[in-house]
Formats: C-alpha cells, sequence, structure tokens
C-alpha cells in the first residue's frame, strides 16, 4: 500500500502480517560455516581432529542471526527481537551482537493477526481498505482491514 507505506502478508498457516515498510531495513547476512565456534574456538562435534587434540568433546554448532556467525550455544545464549532485519519474534544473538541492540531498535515494525485459515491467495484493495483471502478450506473471506492497516490512507473510505 504506497500511501500507507505498509505491505500486507498472508501465510499458508493462517497468519496475516502487516508491515510498516516506511524504514530502512538491513538485510540478514548469509550463515557462516565453520569446524568452530567463531567465538570461543570451541571444536563442533564432527571436528574429530581438534577434539582430539584438544581433548574436549565437540558442541553443537548454531548461527547468531544477526551477523550470522557460527557460534556455540554458550556463545550465542543472548535473546532478542531486531525487527530491523524482519526479527519480529526474539531470535538467537552472539553476546557481540546482543550488545549492539539498543531499546529502540526493538521497535515493532509490523503487526500479526489471525486469518483463521491456510491462505492460498489474497488480494487487497488499499482504497477501500478490504482485503480478500481464499484458503486451502476453500473458504473466502472478505476482511475489513481499515483498523490494522492504519487511518492515514487519504482515499476517502470510512471505518466500518
Ligand atoms: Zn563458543
Ligand atoms: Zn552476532
Amino acid at each position: 500500500m504506497q500511501l500507507t507505506r505498509q505491505l500486507v502478508s498472508c501465510s499458508s498457516e493462517g497468519g496475516i502480517t502487516v508491515w510498516n515498510m516506511d524504514t530502512p531495513r538491513e538485510e540478514a547476512p548469509q550463515w557462516l560455516d565453520s569446524d568452530s565456534c567463531q567465538k570461543c574456538e570451541q571444536p563442533f562435534f564432527w571436528n574429530l581432529k581438534q577434539m582430539w587434540d584438544s581433548k574436549t568433546l565437540g558442541l553443537r554448532q548454531h548461527h547468531c542471526r544477526k551477523c550470522g556467525k557460527a557460534v556455540c550455544g554458550k556463545c550465542s545464549s543472548k535473546r532478542s527481537t531486531y525487527p530491523v532485519m524482519g526479527f519480529e519474534f526474539q531470535v538467537r544473538l552472539c553476546e557481540d551482537c546482543y550488545e549492539t541492540i539498543r531499546d529502540e531498535d526493538r521497535t515493532p515494525l509490523a503487526t500479526f493477526h489471525e486469518g483463521k485459515h491456510n491462505i492460498s491467495h489474497m488480494d487487497m484493495d488499499p482504497s477501500r481498505g478490504l482485503m480478500v483471502t481464499c484458503g486451502s478450506d476453500r473458504v473466502v473471506k472478505i476482511w475489513d482491514m481499515t483498523q490494522v492497516v492504519g487511518c492515514s490512507i487519504a482515499t476517502g473510505f470510512s471505518p466500518r
């Protein structure tokens, strides 16, 4: 929706999400590969040589969602939302990245709504604030979206 700079997405799991697009976003990083934790350098469990050499047990590999580094569980124990990257729910972060996230960075940039059916197609009429969803259950629903897409749409529909 150009006027309100919002994007509406529907999912096959039934979720309807309204994204605030009026803000710059950061692209999520590629996940890096490593045979040992990129923070504490402990070996991952397939790194038999380093496990043997250092007489330690290998650890599970995880990834920090902000920097993409391959890290162990201990080095990625922090959780936070990070909406500028699209993470509206808490995700795994390494200590360093967690420290860089300020409170204002956690301001949600999307709202979530329950479609109550598995949506396979959708269309939207922004001028009237109406959305239609078709589900895999063959149900067609018409939604009054005027309450969720913000009343700043300047094209003259009145909330119903
Ligand atoms: Zn580690
Ligand atoms: Zn990180």
